[in-house]
């Protein structure tokens, strides 16, 4: 075997057998390769060494397992912040430059993806004449830089339409969605997908056959020239996929639609020209607010995911993770909406589970609804049956609790009654081993209150999941007055290796998300008992960015739940907004929402995925005597008497230490609610009106009384000017007797 011939830090330069040089990439300090600028400067410097002694052939690979290249160092998208347009314009320049070295030299490249290559991992790959990706799970590329509100600022626009045409680079670009190898060798992205151990071989093969027949200048002469489209293409491209982008962002994002327009106008444009094109849009997206929020997004999740969940992040590193409990034979007990959901969530992950559901029928009908869901393709928009029933083989189901008794996790999933959950928890308990960790799904029941069924409460906490499982991506890892650190760092863990973002939050009415989502829902039926109308509400909602409006929302969430829900809250927070007598009234007249077919809205049909028909035009005899003196009211004004009462909310659950910082609550907010991620969440989102605002904007409602007074917290940041959600010292959620 060669040895290797020089080191950088980033890079190991290999010679191989033939005149090939094997660069592999690997970046420490970073648990998957990124693009830093050690690796910028190193990889320059590498084309100066190669130039003065050029190799036949370059092979690229990378020296981490399962990561090629990840994209751009988050610290160097941070950087430009506080550059100019016309700087940024320059750095793009600079990196498409660097990268076009790939594709000037006098010898052909191949690139071996194997693993994560995304954004300017991709790019880098781009340039390269061949590409072989492999067969590897953990292979998968795609361009997101659309997530963090810009485009691919690295020739990413003019390279991809080129290989693979227009419409399916915008596809690729504007969604921001990545591909396996084999998806990649179909598009025509790669040349070649094989499995990791025989990558090296085919990449070299292909390489030597490029070398021999020189067929890499005719790719590079095929990839300089425009991509010229003729009429009806171009008329497509703006109109249908313009629509389709439009239709997804709802005008809040920019990103995406200036990616087509990149695309298409670059098409037209010589390669130096179309890259000028690229720069000039990308240094006009980091200039958005969008952009910035979403960056900060970014960095949030990044920060949950090395999260421990116990306190502050610096002491929670990787090596109390090492320590952690992890589980893998994992139970779910509840076959319902949600135990369905989250048996799903477990397939998807590979791990073996068990379901019980005391209902034989309610069991047989869940499981095609599972393995449907955990088989879902996202890149098809279909379930992929072939994946389905390698699925089946993980699901294990019973009526009986024994079947549970060699579990290492629990979650219990049955419905909402506590009396019944209690039962339950403690049937568990009973055949499970002492060390076996017990959660529970509940929405409104006091983790303290189930914990008293149980004879061994520490290993006993609430994990949360957000209907639907499958879209809503945050977990509240809820610690009741027992729980033991290491139960919380165990289910922490677990919510992350279901690819979820788990959240630790304080046993306290509603937790966090529903408590702050509480004071939204109310204000939208005071809206409508003011007589404003239905339509409106919702729409505002959905214009300031949310998936659904809150009386959509109500229906999909069923009122008799929101009821019963409302009680619960009515009793903690009633001082300030009290049950609403409109929802008993609805619940009364027998109109639960989409699962009767009839609520704010009538539905086509009755169910959870049931299609509005109609505003329920008999809901006004029902609201009538609960009707509230109102006048014309605009829609900044309902914008505001929906979303301040969430701020303010969100503001007390900080005081009350019910979660460690406001970042937390923007990040669930976004993950469990949809609240708009260009917005940064609830609080990013009160931080960009400010607070001396915020307390103005107030004013024009205190005739609404205390629901809409600033609370002390508030008047404080109004004074120092202080951001809400600003990233710092986090306070340990605690054991509390509550
Ligand atoms: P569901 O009514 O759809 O399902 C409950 C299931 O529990 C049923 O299949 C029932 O047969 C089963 N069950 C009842 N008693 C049982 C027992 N003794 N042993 C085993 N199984 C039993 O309810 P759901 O909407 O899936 O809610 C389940 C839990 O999730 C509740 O605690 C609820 O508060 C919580 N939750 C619901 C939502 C939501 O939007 N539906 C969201 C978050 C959390």
């Amino acid at each position: 075997m060669p040895q290797p011939v020089a080191t950088f830090s980033t890079l190991v330069i290999e010679q191989l057998a033939g005149g090939i040089t094997a660069i592999g990439i690997n970046i420490p300090d970073h648990t998957q390769n990124v693009m830093n600028q050690r690796f910028i400067d190193e990889l320059s410097q590498l084309f100066v060494l190669l130039r003065q002694n050029p190799p036949r052939g370059l092979l690229v690979e990378s020296r981490r397992e399962g990561s090629f290249l990840a994209g751009a160092d988050i610290h160097r998208i941070d950087a430009i912040w506080t550059q100019s347009p016309a700087q940024i314009m320059d750095l793009c320049d600079k990196g498409r430059n660097l990268l076009g070295l790939f594709s000037s030299s006098s010898w052909p490249s191949v690139a071996i993806i194997d693993g994560v290559c995304l954004g300017g991992g991709l790019e880098l790959a781009l340039a390269c004449d061949l590409r072989v990706a492999t067969e590897n799970q953990k292979t998968v590329l795609g361009m997101p830089e659309v997530k963090l509100g810009l485009i691919p600022g690295w020739g990413g626009t003019v390279r991809l339409p080129r290989l693979i045409g227009p419409g399916p680079a915008i596809e690729l670009i504007a969604s921001g969605e990545s591909v396996t190898g084999d998806q990649a060798r179909v598009l025509g992205l790669v040349d070649a997908c094989v499995s990791s151990s025989s990558a090296r071989a085919s990449a070299l093969q292909l390489l030597e056959q490029s070398i021999a027949t020189e067929s890499f200048r005719q790719r590079r002469h095929d990839q300089q020239q425009p991509r010229l489209l003729e009429k009806p293409e171009h008329d497509f491209l703006l109109a249908t996929m313009g629509a389709v982008i439009a239709g997804r962002t709802k005008g809040n994002y920019p990103a995406p639609m200036a990616a087509l327009e990149t695309v298409v106008q670059g098409s037209a444009k010589s390669v130096h020209d179309a890259g000028l094109l690229e720069s000039k849009a990308f240094a006009r997206l980091a200039k958005t607010p969008v952009a910035k929020q979403l960056v900060r997004v970014y960095r949030l999740s990044e920060r949950n995911r090395k999260d421990g969940g116990l306190c502050d992040l610096p002491k929670a590193s990787s090596e109390d993770f090492a320590a952690v409990q992890r589980f893998d034979k994992p139970s779910v007990v509840g076959a319902g909406i949600m135990g369905a959901g989250i048996t799903s969530r477990h397939l998807r992950s590979g791990f073996i589970t068990n379901l019980v559901d005391i209902d034989a029928d309610a069991l047989q009908k869940s499981i095609p609804v599972i393995l449907e869901e955990a088989a879902w393709d996202r890149y098809h928009q279909k379930t992929n049956q072939k994946k389905a029933s390698e699925l089946t083989g993980l699901l294990m189901s019973s009526t009986q609790l024994s079947a549970i008794s060699e579990s290492d996790i629990v979650v219990e999933s049955v419905t909402e009654r506590t009396d019944l959950k209690q039962k339950v928890l403690a049937g568990i308990e009973a055949v499970v081993s002492s060390s076996t960790v017990i959660c529970t799904n509940t929405s409104t029941n006091p983790i303290a209150t189930l914990a008293a069924a149980l004879s061994i409460p520490a290993r006993f906490c609430g994990m949360h999941f957000f209907n639907p499982v499958r879209r809503m991506s945050l977990v509240e890892v809820i610690r009741g007055p027992d729980t033991s650190d290491s139960t919380v760092a165990a289910v922490v863990l677990q919510a992350k290796r279901l690819k979820k973002v788990p959240v630790v939050v304080q046993d306290s009415p509603g937790f966090l998300v529903n408590r702050v989502l509480t004071p939204y829902l109310h204000e939208s039926v005071e809206l409508l008992r003011e007589g404003v109308d239905l339509e409106s509400i919702d729409r505002v909602s959905r214009r300031f960015g949310m998936p659904l409006g809150p009386l959509e929302l109500y229906d999909m969430v069923g009122l008799d739940t929101a009821f019963y829900a409302g009680l619960v809250m009515a009793n903690a927070i009633g001082d300030r907004i009290d049950a609403s007598p409109v929802i008993p009234a609805l619940v009364k007249a027998g109109w639960l929402g989409r699962k009767t077919g009839c609520g704010f809205y009538r539905y086509k049909s009755t169910g959870h995925d049931a299609k509005i028909a109609s505003v329920n035009e008999k809901l006004w005899t029902v609201i009538e005597p609960y009707r509230l003196p109102g006048r014309q009211i605009t829609d900044d004004e309902i914008r505001d008497r929906l979303f301040l009462p969430m701020l303010l909310e969100a503001l007390l659950v900080l005081d009350e230490g019910i979660v460690r910082d406001g970042c937390d609550i923007d990040l669930a907010v976004i993950h469990a609610l949809g609240f708009p991620a260009f917005r940064g969440g609830v609080l990013a989102w009160g931080d960009s009106l400010g607070a001396t605002e915020v307390v103005r904007r107030l004013d024009q409602f205190k005739y609404l009384g205390p629901r809409m007074i600033a609370p002390a917290r508030l008047l404080t940041h109004a004074e120092s000017g202080l951001p809400f959600a600003a990233v710092g010292e986090r306070v340990p959620v605690q054991q509390k007797n509550v």
